[in-house]
């Protein structure tokens, strides 16, 4: 693997971590020309069939193009989508499948962008879950409401 910084074709493993969960390992390297250190993290190949059939591999980076489209004029920034993203990896990861949905990767960003933003969040579940009526929208904000009360109301003790 060459080195990021200076492009010398080669570098050293100088330490080497499996995930908790198994899915990947993480290699810190080092480059023998510059001495600069980076991570390579290897896991195995997760693909995600779209509703068209074509399959493609799944990028963190695709899961932040489709989210921030929800999360304009939102007060969300780069390092909460980068953070998104990466809670969705581990938990698709997690299932510990070769393929995934892609309608199954819409859900599993639900979860975790309710958490950031819940406009944002019913931008994204009215393109994912289909919303095609008022009632859709409101069934959706009366369980934001919900969510916000059960917090408001404290630790039951
Ligand atoms: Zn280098």
């Amino acid at each position: 693997m060459h080195c990021p910084f200076c492009r010398h074709p080669d570098s050293r493993v100088v330490d080497s971590r499996t995930a908790e969960d198994g899915s990947s390992i993480r290699r810190r390297r080092q480059c023998p020309q510059c001495n600069r250190r980076f991570t390579t993290m290897e896991a195995t190949s997760l693909a995600v069939i779209k509703r068209s059939g074509v399959s493609e591999e799944f990028s963190r980076q695709k899961i932040v193009t489709g989210v921030r489209k929800a999360c304009q004029g939102r007060p969300v920034n780069d390092d909460d989508l980068a953070k998104l993203a990466q809670r969705v990896e581990e938990k698709i990861r997690g299932l510990g499948v070769a393929e995934i949905d892609a309608d199954e990767v819409g859900l599993a960003i639900l979860e975790p962008l309710r958490a950031l933003d819940q406009i944002a969040y019913l931008r994204f579940a009215s393109v994912y879950q289909g919303f095609d009526t008022l009632e859709d929208f409101e069934s959706a904000i009366a369980s934001l409401r919900r969510d916000a009360e059960a917090a408001g109301s404290g630790p039951a003790s």
